[in-house]
């Protein structure tokens, strides 16, 4: 019983970062799946989270201000990082895949598996806003955005 509870757990997290293309935190995740799982905690968000990452069922974008940012995307892709609201948006590379000149003698000996490709700027909404924001309403913004992902897919 208690093990049938927790793979629907599981299954519901995994659902849950791969129907959004705004690379959730693990905060964000739980306080999504907790009304619909009452007995849920961060701790098992984030001991599947863990999990997921090992079997390569999704990847971390890594942190952004201080949160790790959670993919369900799989495929090839680049990244963009607003610096003023710590949106990340989806950058697709040309022929899907990364084609960097890497300087092969500083990787000798080295097996590369993955290459990364992360854009900093400011983002279109925070560059009409040129007001300063407050961590409060960064938190808040971050937050719609997920859910405005959400009710478009
Ligand atoms: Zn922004
Ligand atoms: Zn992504």
């Amino acid at each position: 019983m208690k093990g049938r509870k927790h793979s629907r757990q599981r299954e519901a997290i995994l659902a849950k970062i791969r129907s959004t293309s705004c690379h959730p935190t693990a905060d964000w995740i739980f306080r999504e799946l907790r009304e619909e799982f009452p007995s849920l905690s961060l701790g098992t968000v984030y001991r599947n989270l863990v999990l997921f990452k090992e079997d390569r069922s999704i990847i971390s974008v890594g942190n952004i201000e201080g949160q790790e940012r959670f993919d369900g995307n799989m495929l090839p892709h680049g990244h963009f990082v607003c610096q003023k609201c710590a949106a990340l948006i989806d950058i697709d590379l040309p022929n899907g895949s990364l084609k960097l000149s890497v300087n092969a003698k500083a990787v000798q000996g080295c097996k590369i598996e993955r290459m990364d490709f992360t854009a900093y700027g400011t983002c279109s909404v925070c560059l009409e806003k040129k007001v300063p924001q407050t961590k409060e309403l960064k938190n808040h913004r971050r937050t719609l955005k997920c859910q405005e992902k959400q009710l478009q897919s």
